[in-house]
């Protein structure tokens, strides 16, 4: 799965209006959890199992006694209605005498259960808080294969959990489309089944509906039954063994384009009339789908593989890696010339990477449990900026993910981090581990791994571990095991060291010399961390890459407090951790960060990234000065890559945000237009001949950057070009249009918002509806955030679009946006996925500074959050409270250092 967490750089999860973007472009993934937990499972007849786990609480499991080997699922969905019947024959293998058979259901009604054979079971018990039916049978089934049939009935929903439905204006009229969401623990709303990861079996879905309609799921299409009253029957094809939240279903009016590619038919699907948008994506998985089969060494085991594109978006993710059967919301797959930026462009060719890579790292090889979720997200978190990489080098995406990065280190340098690898006891916790964690540290660790490994032997272990476990579920040291295997350098000590710890490593040089053209550094290992209570000393084996500018690297692996020693052939500016493959913060001896200031602009542009994302977050979590960061603002080399340069526009960005209320940010803001002026000047508002493809990502953060900072010329600048597209929407291109909206919707007075509101309702497609909605939130007059927070729940924006936009106001408005939603969670509730709802509220408050909020914030978690849930609760109040600390502590150092520049 895809979510929606953090843009690249943002201090705000991710999701800030369109226009405000801070810099990096790709949404990041993530999460990872491990833990050698014995799986054997319990006791039959208890459907609580309780294993020990290290948190001390019982793991929620079904038990063991009975295991499902094919499911025959027949389903007649009535969308009108939001109801569907449903039978299901399961193959069963009972491994141990039982009287009772426990497996999973949430909101179905089971109306007759038999064991073919055996006849009607006694009674049927429900427990609906951990989501089981328990069959009580007449005798004891001895050990053996059966068959268990079932008749129910259930729930369509309107968010995105179990089967679903959403609805579209179409030129046909109000149209409604049915798709399905199963991770992490929603099949159970869908079918009665045994519904955790490692309970693979085989699935064959029958399903009957409008004979207009086109039908999806995993599998092709094995026959269709034309049936009185313009209905059919369609019957899809087997799948492989898989886990059941992968299982898919959708049906509406759909087109589909297709191509043939390594003999395996792939389709992008999308509503009927935007096949136009559609080709971006079918090209990009026809390029992807190849480097997949020759890199895993296992080629793509189904006949077909479709990328369904659904209207709307969701709280949680933004597309889903079923087998064969792709998932994606809207603007994660669809690219519009006339509306779709390069920063989409290249955010899309991610996610279908990424979805992609599940296909194998994921769907054929699946976690056991939630605890190794990060298997699944970290890799295909990884895997999606390589193969991207490989086709599309100029967007040097590598450089782009060092922004996922940072938001992982944040996140795990605060109080609530968790290690990668976490015990998981039930289905929201499992929720809870989506993310940045899981994803982007998961995916910053895999780096580190392979460039540790080298490239040809992390892909061979990669390969056996494909080959020895296909069709199987796996923990985290399986991967590990398979690395090590014929390997010449063992991973397992750092591997271990990173996924079974929370926290980021901080490498420190403690002295350098010089003599005979050499430097020897002494460096050690602490830990980085934001506040006190997670600062505790703690060990890693630290792989670091040290190298002089344009010099020879030095490899070596730093553990622990003594000071170790790093010899280099050269004199002067010395990188630790050149490259930015490592995850670990350096800190460098007054000297050392001297030399690498005056050679700033020789280093290459990972160098300068990781430099300055270290730079900004040691200054402001304290433990540099302020001025170690603003130093390196001035005479920042004008000619920086385009991704270096966004980044610090984001960075300019984000402390101007703390200043929020300040009579200094008024000299604050002074100086950031001086630095990125130079930068603005070289590109500009037009797009110039023969630019490279981040010229345009620089572009819309500069002009967003210096908007939001109070440039008069560049608002005055987007007004004029918006006052135009209004009258001739051919007058911009795709990406000014995006930029000059953001900015013109930032600044709305009264009478823009409601011409923005205007275009929102008569928007040509769901795309650019959604796009305008959200700008709608953007606003920063007060009075129009409250105006948008009513539109949210007012039922004119679909509820798949309404707490984004209750989302996106919080960004700039988070008091307004979460005083709000307590006011009328009951209205808004409903409207989020139940899988997001812990998350929602808390989230709300992640670009607050005051840590009174707080106290509501925990009121409210009191009533409606489960303390079992409350992982983004404690993130949120780790970053409320680091983000007062830096308004109240280092604004007056950069207060200080302002007024000694000169003219300052
Ligand atoms: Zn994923």
């Amino acid at each position: 799965m895809k979510d929606r967490i953090p843009a690249h750089g943002s201090s705000k999860r991710g999701r800030q209006p369109f226009g405000a973007s801070l810099p990096a472009l790709a949404r990041s993934i993530g999460c990872a959890l491990l833990l050698p937990l014995a799986w054997s499972a319990p006791a039959s007849g208890n459907a609580r199992s309780a294993e020990a786990s290290p948190g001390g609480a019982a793991r929620v499991a079904l038990p063991s006694a009975v295991t499902p080997e094919h499911y025959r699922i027949d389903i007649m969905p009535d969308a009108a209605t939001l109801t569907f019947k449903g039978s299901v024959d399961v193959d069963v293998t009972v491994h141990r005498a039982t009287s009772e058979i426990v497996l999973n259901s949430a909101d179905l009604v089971i109306e007759h259960a038999s064991v073919l054979g055996r006849g009607a079971v006694q009674a049927i018990r429900y427990d609906k808080e951990i989501e089981t039916a328990s069959l009580v049978l007449n005798r004891a089934l001895d050990p053996g294969a059966y068959t268990l049939r079932l008749a129910y009935h259930g729930k369509i929903y309107q968010q995105a959990s179990g089967m679903f439905a959403l609805d579209y204006d179409s030129p046909k009229g109000k149209m409604r489309a049915l798709y399905t969401q199963f991770e992490n623990s929603d099949a159970r709303r869908f079918v009665p089944s045994w519904d955790e990861p490692g309970r693979k079996a085989t699935f064959e879905l029958t399903a009957t509906v409008p004979a207009d309609q086109m039908a999806l799921s995993n599998m092709p299409i094995r026959s269709t039954n034309v049936l009185p009253g313009g209905r059919k029957r369609v019957h899809f094809a087997t799948t492989p063994k898989m886990s059941s939240y992968l299982l898919y279903f959708g049906a509406g009016d759909f087109e589909r384009i297709h191509r043939s590619v390594d003999g395996v038919d792939v389709g992008v699907v999308v509503k009927r009339g935007d096949t136009g948008s559609a080709a971006f994506a079918l090209d990009a998985a026809s390029d992807i789908l190849p480097y997949f089969n020759s890199y895993f060494g296992t080629p793509f085991p189904l006949p077909k593989l479709d990328l369904i594109a659904a209207p709307g978006s969701s709280q949680f993710f933004g597309a889903m890696e079923n087998w064969g059967a792709i998932f994606y919301f809207e603007r994660d797959l669809l690219i519009n010339p006339r509306i779709s930026t390069e920063r989409d462009k290249q955010g899309v060719y991610l996610v279908i990477a990424h979805e992609m890579a599940h296909q194998w790292f994921g769907d054929l090889v699946t976690m056991a449990w939630w605890d190794d979720l990060w298997l699944n997200e970290g890799f295909a978190s990884w895997m999606e900026n390589k193969v991207t990489d490989h086709f599309h080098p100029e967007w040097k995406i590598w450089l782009q993910a060092l922004a996922d990065k940072q938001s992982a280190m944040q996140e795990d340098a605060r109080d609530g981090t968790h290690p990668i690898v976490t015990p998981i006891n039930d289905v929201l916790q499992a929720t809870s581990a989506f993310d940045s964690i899981t994803y982007s540290k998961g995916a910053a660790v895999i780096r580190m791994l392979e460039s540790y490994l080298g490239e040809d032997d992390f892909r061979a272990g990669v390969r056996r571990y494909m080959h020895d476990h296909a069709y199987g579920n796996t923990t985290t040291d399986d991967l590990w095991t398979a690395m090590d295997r014929d390997s010449q350098r063992p991973i397992s000590q750092i591997a271990r060291d990173f996924t079974l710890q929370a926290g980021v490593p901080l490498v420190t040089e403690l002295s350098r010399r010089c003599s005979g053209g050499k430097s020897a550094l002494g460096v050690a290992q602490g830990r980085f961390a934001i506040g006190g209570p997670a600062a505790t000393a703690q060990l890693w084996h630290v792989p670091v890459l040290v190298a002089p500018v344009g010099g020879a690297t030095t490899a070596i692996v730093v553990s622990g407090p003594d000071q170790q020693a790093a010899e280099v052939a050269a004199c002067g500016a010395v990188v630790i951790n050149a490259g930015q493959s490592g995850y670990f913060r350096s800190r460098y001896s007054t000297q050392g960060l001297a030399a690498i200031k005056a050679a700033y602009g020789a280093l290459s542009a990972d160098d300068q990234l990781g430099v300055l994302n270290d730079r900004n977050a040691l200054a402001n979590a304290g433990v540099e000065p302020m001025a170690a960061f603003l130093e390196l603002t001035k005479g920042f080399p004008e000619d920086a890559d385009p991704v270096v340069a966004a980044t610090l526009a984001g960075q300019l960005q984000g402390l101007d945000m703390f200043y929020d209320g300040l009579p200094s940010r008024t000299a604050f803001r002074a100086y950031a237009r001086r630095v990125l002026d130079p930068l603005f000047a070289r590109v500009g508002w037009e797009k110039r001949p023969n630019e490279g493809d981040n010229v345009a990502l620089l572009r819309a953060s500069l002009i967003a950057a210096l908007s939001e900072l109070d440039d008069p010329s560049v608002q005055a600048e987007a007004r004029k070009r918006f006052d135009r597209y209004v009258l001739d929407a051919s007058s911009l291109d795709a990406g000014t249009r995006r930029t000059a909206l953001g900015i013109v919707a930032a600044h709305a007075d009264a009478a823009t918002w409601e011409q923005l509101h205007r275009m929102a309702k008569s928007a040509a497609t769901e795309l650019e509806r959604g796009e305008l909605y959200d700008l709608l939130a953007a606003a920063h007059d007060e009075t129009l955030v409250q105006r948008v927070l009513k539109l949210a729940i007012s039922g004119e924006p679909p509820p798949t679009i309404a707490p984004g936009m209750i989302d996106a106001a919080s960004y700039r408005h988070p008091k307004t946006a979460f005083d709000f939603t307590v006011a009328h969670w009951d209205a808004i509730s409903p409207m989020i996925e139940p899988t997001s709802r812990p998350q929602f509220v808390p989230r709300l408050l992640d670009t607050a500074c005051d840590p009174r909020l707080l106290e509501s914030l925990n009121a409210f978690a009191e009533r409606h959050i489960p303390s079992d849930a409350r992982q983004a609760l404690r993130q949120t109040e780790a970053t409320v409270r680091y983000r007062a600390a830096v308004r109240q502590d280092r604004l007056p150092e950069v207060d200080q250092w302002l007024n000694n520049q000169p003219g300052g």
